[in-house]
């Protein structure tokens, strides 16, 4: 039978073994920073090489119940969300993960010329800006996951640790590798610049910024996702398992009652 002697590619790519403790790394094609299910260490798949940067972890503090209940705490609050939302929503699927995380530290220095003109005559102006930042870039290709908005609560930060990981929640490996993460930190952070001097002058007619970069971080970040059914249609909601925040929220639309 000739379909049998195909190789089949991706069981090759899934055998390489932990070097830590041999047994089989699991991996799906794409994932550049593996870490072992059983025990913890974490290598590069290229180079099969052990990771050598920090790998940190922040702390779950929520389960599955104190997840649930903070969705229906998080409904049953603000003007926007139907008043019966949490009396008739029903929880459906709440699964924890760990996000894989690279927390870039950047000192940004930007200076910029620009022509001012929403005031009277136009003027030429110059500008600098001067900023440092934990920039945050997810090691996910494809994600909903809301990065800008969230916020790492770092002070909870503590070195990897394979007994911290919540039962139940899945260890997402990164499929972008450092130096993928820093070169788009790069571009966003010249790009958030942009934005500011925007802000400042009508027109950028030159713009140069220096980057600094600091040493990069590894961090996996605990996060629920939940999905509820209301009135026959489904939701999602992102819960940060640190703070209990609601990181993302989708909320059924208002039904108006204007005539009657
Ligand atoms: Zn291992």
């Amino acid at each position: 039978m000739l379909a049998r002697q195909v190789p089949d590619l991706s069981k090759i790519v899934r055998e390489i073994e932990c070097s830590n403790c041999g047994a089989p790394l699991d991996f799906e094609p794409g994932e550049t920073v593996v870490t072992c299910k059983y025990c913890g260490f974490t290598c590069v798949i290229e180079t099969g090489e052990s990771f050598k940067l920090q790998h940190s972890m922040l702390v779950s503090r929520l389960d599955r119940d104190a997840a649930e209940k903070a969705v229906f705490s998080w409904m049953s609050k603000g003007f926007s969300k139907p008043g019966d939302l949490s009396k008739r929503s029903e929880i459906r699927r709440s699964e924890q993960f760990l996000l894989p995380f690279w927390m870039i530290p950047i000192s940004a220095k930007t200076t910029y010329k620009g022509v001012f003109e929403r005031l009277g005559p136009s003027v030429v102006k110059d500008g600098k800006i001067e900023r440092k930042y934990d920039w945050l870039v997810l090691g996910r290709q494809r994600s909903e996951f809301p990065t800008r908005e969230y916020r790492v609560p770092l002070e909870g930060k503590i070195p990897f640790r394979f007994d911290k990981i919540p039962k139940g929640a899945q260890v997402l490996n990164s499929e972008i590798t450092e130096a993928e993460s820093v070169e788009r930190a790069r571009q966003e952070v010249e790009d958030h610049h942009r934005f500011l001097a925007k802000q400042d002058v009508d027109k950028v007619i030159e713009m140069k910024t220096d980057l600094e970069v600091g040493e990069v971080v590894y961090v996996h970040a605990p996060v629920w996702f939940l999905a509820y059914r209301y009135k026959n249609s489904d939701y999602q909601v992102i819960l940060d398992s640190v703070t209990g925040e609601v990181l993302r929220g989708d909320i059924p639309p208002f039904e108006f009652k204007l005539f009657n």
